[in-house]
């Protein structure tokens, strides 16, 4: 080797959840090491909506939402099929707050507006000023750097060494050049989720392989190989999660999802252009809206300009790519995607028609605080599901401690994020991640 570093705890990731540890364990340790493959902190998160879903705001005590720690912690769990780990949920529920409270004192700001994503009973998801996970990137680096956490850029990870149940050494590359790391209390793993890793994808869910993704090329489970390597229970790994929101005529996650994820999906509906028809409960979550979407080239998103004011979100630049497209009047969507017009017209009558008769919506659909689609123009976007988010990974308990085979713990590693598995269970709920970064990775950074 050629270099050897000593620490006391080591992190490796510079995402929500890496930074959030860091600056939790520079409260107890001397020297805090952060190491990052890319060039620059961030990872996934950089690139996020930045949107964290809280239960208690201030901001949903202003819009007068009415929420439970119990409520969110329901959702979360009928979303996640009831295979998360109730505890880790209730953790991440109960403290969303404080950890909301925690990004406003070190100086994240967020837009006075709660949006509501499928899933959810309430509207909780709140928003960074700019609309970016890089706002609390920005944030928790820049403090991260004030209180003298030191960050290793462009150094990959590749090994790890134990001795009796213990992290020792981690070994890392930098430009060729092999550097090794003394661990002398702790380390934490915070290196995100596997979604554009397609032989890991391809490994737990064939349907996903041909799948584009929105995650940074750099998101791969080579940290989870790792560590199911030296002993470490990997959970939930087939749990992967499409977002059915995206954009194809866009690589990534794009600017698309602004209109389909923020607008047509919570408050328009979904049109299946093969037969013009409706075909899922469109607040339903993702796993659910993406599995009826699966064998469909594209679905339509169609939202209305009532609903397009009431959001009030500035689509221009989506207008202006031609993401998103509008249209006078229903015949007008049917003939440019070529559906039968007679088909379309009725399906959006049928669908208005239930804000009248109050009956049973087709899809079990609450209209609770939605109305009819009928104001003209009408806007419309080609969406499809692409790879988002990985529920699965490294198994923890409450204190973030990771795992073994044999069902005890490791004795000073501790994961947190995506890398981890557990709170998410079967499908995660819009704006939980962040959220289970900011909660998870504080407790990781936490005392050993
Ligand atoms: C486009 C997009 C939008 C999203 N929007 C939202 C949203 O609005 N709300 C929400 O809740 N969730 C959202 N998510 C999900 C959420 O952003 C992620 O789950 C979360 O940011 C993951 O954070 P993390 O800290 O666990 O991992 P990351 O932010 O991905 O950070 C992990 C870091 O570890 C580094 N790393 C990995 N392996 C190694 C190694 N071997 N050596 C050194 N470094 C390594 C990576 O390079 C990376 O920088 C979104 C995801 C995407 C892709």
């Amino acid at each position: 080797m050629e270099n050897d570093v000593c620490c006391d705890v080591l992190i490796i990731g510079s995402g929500i959840a890496g930074l959030s540890a860091a600056i939790e364990a520079k409260r107890t340790a001397e020297r805090v090491l952060v190491i990052e493959k890319l060039p620059a902190p961030g990872g996934n998160s950089l690139i996020s909506d930045g949107g964290i879903g809280v239960v208690g705001s201030d901001l949903q005590a202003k819009h007068g939402i009415r929420d439970s720690v119990d409520l969110l912690v329901a959702d979360m769990q009928k979303a996640g099929e009831h295979k998360n780990d109730g505890d880790l949920v209730r953790m991440v529920a109960e403290h969303s707050n404080q950890a909301y409270e925690w990004t406003k004192k070190l100086g994240v700001g967020y837009l006075d507006r709660v949006d509501f994503f499928g899933g959810h009973s309430v509207p909780r998801c709140l928003t960074p000023t700019n609309r970016s996970g890089r706002d609390i990137v920005r944030v928790l680096h820049g403090h991260a750097g004030k209180i003298g956490v030191d960050m290793m850029f462009n150094m990959e990870v590749t090994d790890i060494v134990f001795e009796d149940d213990r992290a020792l050494k981690v070994i890392a590359h930098q430009k060729g050049k092999s550097l090794t790391y003394t661990i002398k209390q702790s380390l934490v793993i915070a290196s995100g989720g596997f979604g554009s890793d397609k032989e890991m994808i391809e490994k737990y869910d064939t349907r996903f392989a041909k799948l584009d993704s929105t995650n940074l090329p750099s998101a791969k489970g080579d940290m989870l190989r790792i560590m199911d390597k030296l002993g470490a229970q990997l959970i939930d790994m087939e749990e992967i999660q499409c977002g059915p929101w995206a954009s194809p005529d866009e690589n990534g996650f794009g600017i698309g999802p602004l209109f389909a994820d923020y607008i047509a999906l919570p408050y328009g509906i979904l049109i299946d252009p093969e037969k013009g028809t409706r075909f899922v409960n469109e607040r339903a979550d993702r796993k659910i809206v993406t599995e009826a979407m699966l064998g469909m080239p594209y679905a339509l998103a169609v939202a209305d300009r009532a609903m397009v004011d009431d959001c009030g979100w500035d689509l221009s630049k989506l207008l202006n790519k031609g993401i998103v497209r509008t249209f006078d009047d229903v015949d007008a969507i049917a003939e440019t995607y070529k559906m039968d017009k007679e088909t379309l017209r009725e399906t959006i009558d049928v669908y208005n028609k239930r804000f009248n008769d109050k009956k049973d919506d087709a899809y079990k659909k609450d209209l609770e605080g939605l109305s009819p689609l009928e104001t003209p123009p009408f806007y419309v976007m080609k969406t499809v599901p692409k790879v988002h988010h990985t529920m699965g990974g490294i198994k923890i308990d409450t204190h973030a401690r990771v795992i073994k085979e044999d069902g005890h713990h490791f004795k000073n590693i501790r994961a947190a994020g995506e890398c981890a598995g557990g709170v998410h269970g079967g499908s995660r709920l819009g704006s939980m991640a962040i959220m289970d970064c900011l909660v998870m990775g504080r407790i990781a950074g936490g005392t050993l």
